[in-house]
């Protein structure tokens, strides 16, 4: 019997080492703390990444031995979210990205990944793409200024080819300025702020769905509220014009486009709903990708670059905000942009400023 729990004892203390090792031998940083944040155990890369230094640090509080200024009020709320892009206190050319996971009782894991790797080639990737767009730019405007000096009609046997020549450089020249608007979005940490006013911002959209539809939809404008949006007119402007003109372009005509905004205490709206062709639910998850379609010749034809809804998703993150998006293919789409109460600015509060 002796015998036996010492063996299975001698098991458990092996396979402890074993676990331990491992975490040691990993490349991200682990600590783990208690419910008074001191630092219980760390491995070798929370020496590296986060500057602790064994012995001495264990039983240490947690915050003054780390460094990171955002990190305390992270792990008082539970860091339910990763905390990202974080200047490693050790380097300030390393970036992190930490988590915390709880175990035990009122313990905590936390853990920190270097992503320095990552965040250079994505930014190389983001450069190229502004670089490229922007070297596109003159070419294409010199193209397309010649093009529109030629009249069709002067030379009959080229006007079907001219005609085609000027749609694919104004299409081209969509293409640009939508990836330079996206490069720029991408840059952006905050947006310039101000107050949009709504009811005008909503009527400049009716009359454009109006303008964009000749005639072959019916157009309403659907107001319930009063309150304004804090943020970027033009940003707004530009991602609700892309939803507008989304349902103008994928609507068959004699449907039905409604364009609404409704505000109160539990935030703001702005929704574009149409009677037109639907998507089916597959493709919604992926619809604000980068150039995703789910008919590339629909969109063609109808003049889009597969651009709008990813404008839409960066403009939205930067006002706090989000899309959600319902359809049923056949009966029609709804795209609501979903804004924080704290968006929100009274009409009072127009009449105090003014
Ligand atoms: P595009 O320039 O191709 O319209 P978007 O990013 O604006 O690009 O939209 C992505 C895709 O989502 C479109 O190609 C289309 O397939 C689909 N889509 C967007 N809005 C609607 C809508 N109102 N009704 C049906 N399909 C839509």
């Amino acid at each position: 019997m002796k015998q036996r729990t010492a063996r299975r004892r001698a098991e458990l203390f092996g396979l402890l080492r074993a676990f331990r090792d491992a975490a040691v031998a990993l490349p991200d940083a682990f600590v783990a703390i208690d419910e008074h944040q001191r630092v219980l155990w760390f491995n070798a890369a929370a020496g590296r990444l986060l500057g602790l230094s064994y012995p001495n640090d264990l039983g240490a509080r947690l915050f003054d031995v780390v460094d990171i200024p955002r990190m305390p009020e992270w792990i008082a709320s539970g860091g339910a979210e990763a905390l990202t892009e974080i200047v490693a206190p050790t380097d300030a050319d390393v970036h992190l990205t930490l988590r915390l996971i709880p175990y035990a009782q009122d313990h905590a894991l936390l853990l920190a990944r270097d992503v320095s790797q990552m965040l250079r080639v994505e930014k190389v990737r983001r450069d190229f793409v502004a670089n490229v767009s922007h070297e596109l730019r003159t070419p294409l405007t010199v193209v397309h200024g010649y093009l529109d000096l030629i009249e069709p009609e002067q030379i009959p046997e080229y006007e079907p080819i001219l005609r085609e020549l000027r749609n694919q450089s104004r299409r081209m020249t969509q293409i640009v300025e939508d990836l330079l608007t996206l490069s720029r979005l991408d840059a952006e940490e905050a947006l310039p702020e101000s107050r949009v006013a709504m009811r005008p911002l909503m009527n400049s959209l009716h009359r454009d769905a109006e303008g964009l539809s000749r005639g072959r939809h019916t157009i309403v404008l659907d107001m319930k509220g009063d309150d304004d949006l804090r943020g970027s007119s033009k940003d707004l402007y530009s991602a609700f014009s892309n939803l507008v003109s989304n349902a103008v372009r994928y609507t068959p005509t004699g449907g039905r486009i409604t364009i609404g905004w409704s505000s109160g205490p539990r935030g703001g709206r702005m929704r574009v709903t149409d009677t037109g062709h639907g998507i089916a639910q597959q493709h919604l998850p992926r619809l604000t990708e980068r150039f995703y379609r789910v008919s590339t010749s629909r969109s063609r034809e109808s003049g889009g670059t597969g651009l709008g809804l990813s404008i839409v998703k960066h403009v939205l993150q930067l006002h706090d905000a989000h899309l959600e998006i319902e359809s049923e293919v056949g009966v029609g789409s709804t795209f609501t942009c979903v804004f924080e109460r704290n968006r929100l600015l009274s009409p009072e509060h127009a009449t105090e400023e003014a």
